[in-house]
Formats: C-alpha cells, structure tokens, sequence
C-alpha cells in the first residue's frame, strides 16, 4: 500500500484515489520570465517521480504541470503589495515585449524538461489562455460574497473563509500576531489577496491586461492553479505539488478559492518539496551559486547524473547540493550501468538458478521502501542488494537464458522510474587483421612487463591500447 506524508494533515497517509485506478496530479509550474534554476526542478521532479511510480504501480495517472505566463510582482509571495511586476522587468531587462519573454523562457523550460527527461504531463497550460475561467471562479467568488472591491482590485476577504491556514498554519490570528507588513488603506485586512487586479494607479502600464466584469486588470497569481486544476483534473484532485515556499500564500489561497467557489474539498494530498541549497547556501544570483540545468550540462555533467541527484535524496530532508553529489550519482549510475552491460554480455548456460527469487525479493523491497512516502533510498539499497547475488550466479555459470531476459526486465522496470540508465548494448570494435596483430603484440609486451614487475610501462602500454579502444581487464 501507498503511503505518502500528507503536508495537510502533517502525517503519512495511505493513497486513496478519488477515482479508482486514476490519480490526478497538478503541479504548480514555473513563472517563465528567467531561467528555472535546479532548485525549480528538484521541485518538479519531486512530482514526476509521484507520477512515474504510480504509472509502475499500475494507475492511469493525468498529470497537470501550468505555466505562470502572466507577469506578477516580484514579492507577490510576500505579504505586501509592493514591488515589480516579474514579467515586466524582464522586459525592460532584455528588451523584448512581456509576450516575447513568457514565449522565450518557456521554450528554455521544456528544453530543460526534455534534457532531464521528465515524464512528458498531460498538459501544459498557460495561464494566459484561460482567463476566461479564472473570471469565472472570481464571478463565483463574488456571488458567494467573499471578495470585495477596492480601487485597485477584487480582494478575497480571508475573514469569510475560517479555515484559512489550515496548510500552512497562517491562520488568521497568527498573522496577525506575526507579520508586519504595508497597510493598504483600501484593503480590509492587510492578508487579503488579490482575485483580480486594475489596470491603474501602480498597475497603469501593465502590458498584459484582460476585459473582465470588473474593469481592464489582470488575474491575482493564485486564481490560474485554482482556475487551471479544476478545467483539468475537476474539482477535487488527489495530489497538488510545489515547493515548500508555494506553501504560503499561494497554496493557502488557492485552498480558499477553490473550496469556496466550489463547495467542495480542493486537494487530498499536499506534497511539498524541501528547500535545495547550495554548498551550505541559499541559492542566489549573487552569491554565484545559481545553476540552470545547461549552466551542469555545459559542466560536463550527465542530465542523468543531474536527474538522480534530485530524486534519490529524500523531498522532504533539505537537500544540500553539491558538485562532488553529482559525481557521487554518476558513480552509482555507472555501477549500475556496468552490471547491466555485464547481464546483457553474459554467456547463459542450461543450469536451473536461484535468479528470479532473487528478483522477486528484490522487487518486494523495492516497492517497500517507494511505498513508505517515495523513500527512495531504501529502493536503492534493495537494488545495490540484487547486483552481487546475480553477478554469483552468472560467474558460476548458472545463469540461463529466462534469468537474463527477467534480470533486464526488472531493471527497465526500475528505469521506468528513474530514467538514469542505459539498455544500449556497447558492442566491441572491429579491428583489422593488421590492427589485432599490433594489439596482440602490445598485450604480450605489457604481461612481460607485468612479470617484470615495471608497472609504469605496463599502464602506459594499457593507456596505448585504451587510446585504440581495447579495454584491459586483468584477471587473476
Ligand atoms: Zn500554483
């Protein structure tokens, strides 16, 4: 049975789908007015590991990721109103329209989703193109009598919805006693949010702007996911994901949005994605510490390398990531790749073995260890558990040809989960007649060497031969 920690309830619940053998997912998605760094999708690939394993587990899984095209403020996950519009400064930045900027960054992202290789979701949708049914649940809001207007905008009066802070534990009264922010003199409390925002004062020249019942404007930031998850997935889900500071107020606000224009409960399971920092540090432009995916890859780093270092630390442990981790998930992935070359090169013999029990316990601590909250560490120690036994087996000679084929099986069924190794046989290199004698030659002169015990010129003969593509092994 599935167990997942549940932010919401702050305990590890067992899955249980709205709808039998579906899960819908929706993940808050990135803004796209700059690049994602790696912090951006560690979060994200936090859901696409949910989404791979339930796929293993055999569920229909319809998985939801929008993309923020729409400019907010650069504090809008702040309490203040203050601060610029994210879109709009890019604009001025790089000098090009807000619309050039959401295109531009968007098409860096899914190069990136592609690079990392992401489950492709069902969707993508962008906020801009579906203003429509964000008035909509604003319209309902209103007629619910939970959002009033101001000179700037249509707040949502978090005083008519008591539950408020039930996610992050912002209620009412803890703001209150807490945070010091700007009072906006129109607003009724200062922690109403905004639904919908005018085209005036501070706001007079924003580029993106919308007709709407209330005057030209734009959506407030958390109307899209409420919006976006419920023309998708319905209007209750089972996992909404995001990163732990889309907590408050995004998350908090979307619960109350969606759950008062639809009189029904918004989410069954909350999954929030730890904070990554960098060597120690938070990550920030200028502290330098700030990775794009290209900025690893133009590093020489594998995306494989990159993907497994996100998904084999725990989401909800702080992840301090490091280059030395990296090369640390390279290590493994090659280990991995290795046996896996050595499955597919061995040579099968008739013998009857203990193989396909081995698979099955394997497999069985496999699924032990996702089932527990996606902990993933414990998947791999059952798999480290599965190389040395059956690397016995096709030494003694005991290995048969049904033992090979379920020993690939069960590791593609395994990479259907994390997506990091590689099934491409390596064939040898063919060497002509003259090149074999050369080659022959060279490793009779290295084992002199060898006896001789001059061990420099034996590793630069080796070095000799690697260069020609033949990999030495010595055996005892
Ligand atoms: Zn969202």
């Amino acid at each position: 049975m599935f167990q997942i920690y549940n932010s919401m309830t702050r305990k590890k619940e067992i899955f249980k789908p709205v709808e039998e053998n579906k899960v819908s997912i929706y993940t808050c998605g990135p803004t796209v007015y700059s690049n994602a760094h790696v912090g951006n999708f560690s979060s994200f690939l936090m859901a696409d590991l949910l989404v791979r394993y339930l796929k293993f587990k055999g569920y229909q899984v319809k998985w939801v990721m929008n993309i923020t095209d729409v400019g907010h403020l650069t504090d809008d996950n702040e309490l203040t109103d203050s601060g610029e519009d994210k879109m709009e400064a890019a604009s001025r930045r790089e000098n090009r329209t807000v619309w050039e900027i959401a295109r531009h960054y968007e098409d860096l992202f899914m190069k990136d989703l592609k690079t990392l290789k992401f489950m492709p979701a069902f969707k993508y949708p962008r906020a801009t193109e579906h203003i429509e049914e964000m008035i909509e649940i604003a319209k309902a809001l209103e007629d619910k009598g939970v959002v009033y207007e101001t000179s700037d905008g249509i707040y949502f009066d978090i005083s008519k919805f008591p539950e408020y802070g039930k996610l992050s534990g912002n209620t009412i009264d803890a703001l209150q006693a807490g945070a010091r922010v700007d009072v906006n003199e129109d607003k009724k409390s200062p922690f109403d949010f905004a639904v919908w925002k005018k085209i005036g004062g501070k706001n007079l020249n924003h580029a993106m702007k919308w007709d709407s019942p209330w005057g030209t404007g734009f959506p407030g930031w958390h109307l899209e996911c409420s919006a976006m998850s419920r023309k998708y997935l319905g209007e209750t889900i089972d996992f909404h994901t995001g990163g732990e500071d889309n907590k408050f107020p995004h998350h908090e606000s979307e619960i109350a949005q969606s759950e008062t224009a639809n009189g029904k409960k918004f989410v069954n399971y909350w999954m929030h994605k730890s904070r990554v920092v960098v060597n120690n540090e938070k990550m920030s432009k200028s502290l330098g510490n700030f990775f794009t995916v290209s900025d690893l890859t133009e590093k020489g780093f594998s995306p494989e390398a990159i993907r497994f270092t996100f998904i084999s630390a725990h989401y909800r442990s702080k992840l301090n990531f490091t280059e030395e981790q990296i090369l640390e998930s390279q290590k493994t992935i090659d280990k991995f790749n290795d046996f896996i070359q050595e499955v597919m090169k061995s040579e099968v013999s008739e013998g009857s073995t203990q193989v396909l029990s081995i698979i099955k316990s394997s497999k069985q601590q496999f699924i032990k260890g996702m089932d527990d909250d996606l902990n993933v560490s414990a998947a791999l120690a059952a798999l480290f558990g599965f190389i040395k036994p059956v690397r016995k087996n096709i030494n003694s000679g005991s290995f048969n040809q049904k033992d090979k084929e379920e020993v690939i099986k069960f590791l593609k069924e395994i990479d259907s989960i994390f997506s990091v190794f590689s099934f491409e046989e390596k064939k040898g290199k063919s060497f002509s007649e003259e090149e074999k004698r050369m080659i022959e030659n060279l490793i009779e002169q290295r084992n002199i060497c060898r006896k001789e015990k001059n061990w420099s010129e034996a590793d630069r003969i080796r070095d000799e031969l690697n260069k020609m593509g033949v990999e030495v092994v010595d055996k005892k």
